[in-house]
């Protein structure tokens, strides 16, 4: 590690952000936050407890009434002085995702400080739309704020997982009680600091920050929480859903992926590998839109393999913070242990080994897995079925389009996808095919204003752009 980016001392923050202030928790217990790129421990933030949810959800509910009231333009005013006050921070951002993620830096900056702050700027403008009204023959239809949400988030994109939430909800009128994922707490205070410095009202967003089966548990059983906004795996997704049954409250979950890209015999195989490998590694490969399973054109197969290889070597990994870095640590070390069981399974059931593996070498401390990738993956094996979440990239031949869109849509997620090839309708109409939330034909770049979800077990609901704030809106018809 090189000692000029460690941080200056222990990152410790010890309040909580409610009702806008920063105050005591109920409780003693602190959570320890790791740099994974080399164990040691940088930070500590509060452990909240469930009496720590019920005074921040109080302080929401009480804020709702006069957030809800307030004029769309006033409160884009609001956020505009929260994307001023988060931009200046953008450099302290980069650094802290380093720190308690290991998102190399250049890639910190670009993609976990540059696409959240992206999102934050075109909420300023969707908050100053008025809801949308229509009428229906005798009836005139309007939107209104659903009340207080519960934001539950995960670590592998700490800022822009939360502000995907808090922006529409706060757009939309609701107020906010995050609890963002203890692996990197760090980030979220960045986030208060800016509301703090933008002079949000008080109680209109407020931070809890503590574990899922505490914190996140009593937020998501809030009876006075009215729609819980969920990022993270399928599992907990079920778990917070089973949770907002018993009161019948709303939710809105962003789960798991196993996302295709279907590279088809006309494509231009250099860069649809080139991008691939890099989209499948990106974050290392704790992405969930990351497209994990490559199906290449049998003509095309030897050809992309020979490519593929030579495309993983690059991502070599190493310290964040040196800018020759493509490939950080994984998040920890249940997470890696989690990848190399994944990795292990795969050899056992017979993959080829293309590149990485147990065997490759690694910096000599931190969370780090090779960039690894398989060949000739069957269809239903474990690894072309689980979600990894780590640098593992299976790869899958197929005879014709029915073939890749059939293995394509084996899956019991349904997030993203992706098409090469020469023909962009013919490309479309692959797409079209697809059973998921997203698809990129020939490396459509990502649109932060576009809606964002998934199908199946990858979700309920979209994120992102006017379909991401009316996530946050209740309907209601009124007859004349
Ligand atoms: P996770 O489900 O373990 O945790 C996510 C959040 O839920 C954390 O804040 C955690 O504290 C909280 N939590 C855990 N148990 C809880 C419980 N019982 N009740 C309430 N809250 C609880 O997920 P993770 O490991 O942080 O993130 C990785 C997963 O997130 C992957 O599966 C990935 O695909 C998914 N993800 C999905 C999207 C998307 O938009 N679809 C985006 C990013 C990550």
């Amino acid at each position: 590690m090189d000692l000029a980016a460690a941080p200056p001392a222990l990152l410790v923050r010890r309040h909580l952000h409610v009702a806008g202030e920063w105050v005591d928790p109920a409780g003693d217990d602190a959570i320890p936050v790791e740099n994974p790129a080399t164990g040691e421990i940088v930070g500590q933030v509060p452990a909240g407890t469930p009496a720590d949810v019920d005074r921040a959800v109080a302080a929401a509910r009480a804020a709702f009434p006069g957030w809800a009231a307030t004029a769309p333009a006033e409160r884009a005013a609001h956020l505009d002085r929260l994307h001023t006050a988060l931009a200046a921070r953008a450099d302290e951002i980069a650094r802290t995702v380093a720190w308690e993620l290991g998102t190399p830096l250049k890639l910190a900056a670009r993609v976990q400080t540059g696409l959240p702050l992206t999102v934050l700027r075109g909420m300023v403008d969707l908050a100053a739309r008025p809801a949308p009204e229509e009428t229906v023959g005798n009836s005139l239809v309007v939107r209104e704020p659903v009340g207080v949400v519960g934001a539950i988030t995960p670590w592998n994109y700490p800022l822009h997982q939360v502000v995907a939430k808090v922006a529409p909800a706060l757009a939309a009128g609701c107020t906010v009680v995050l609890k963002p994922s203890e692996l990197t707490p760090l980030t979220a205070y960045l986030l208060f600091d800016a509301v703090t410095e933008a002079g949000l009202p008080p109680g209109v967003v407020n931070l809890v920050p503590g574990t899922g089966p505490v914190a996140g548990e009593a937020l998501a059983a809030h009876p006075d929480v009215d729609l819980v906004s969920f990022t993270g795996s399928t599992a907990t997704g079920r778990r917070i859903a089973h949770l907002a049954a018993d009161r019948i409250a709303r939710v809105a979950l962003e789960l798991g992926g196993k996302s295709a890209n279907l590279i088809l015999a006309d494509a231009d195989l250099a860069t649809a590998v080139k991008v691939g490998v890099g989209n499948a590694f990106l974050n290392s490969g704790q992405t969930c839109t990351a497209w994990t399973r490559m199906l290449v054109h049998r003509d095309r197969y030897d050809e992309a393999l020979d490519l593929i290889a030579a495309a993983a070597g690059a991502y070599r990994p190493g310290d964040p913070f040196d800018p020759a870095t493509r490939l950080g640590p994984l998040v920890s070390a249940a997470q890696a242990e989690r990848v190399r069981g994944h990795v292990d399974r795969a050899l056992a059931d017979g993959a080829r080994l293309l590149a990485g593996g147990p065997d490759a070498p690694l910096p000599p401390r931190g969370h780090f897995v090779a960039p690894t990738v398989f060949a000739d993956v069957h269809p239903d094996s474990a690894l072309a079925q689980e979600e990894v979440f780590g640098p593992v990239l299976a790869v899958i031949p197929f005879a014709d389009t029915d073939e890749a869109v059939a293995i394509a849509n084996n899956s019991r997620y349904g997030l993203a996808g992706a098409v090469w090839s020469a023909d962009e309708e013919a490309a479309l109409a692959v797409a079209r095919r697809l059973r998921t939330g997203q698809v990129d034909v020939n490396g459509g770049a990502f649109n932060p204003l576009a809606p964002f979800g998934g199908y199946q077990q990858s979700g309920l609901g979209r994120e992102l752009g006017a379909y991401g704030v009316d996530e946050f809106r209740e309907i209601k018809a009124i007859q004349r």
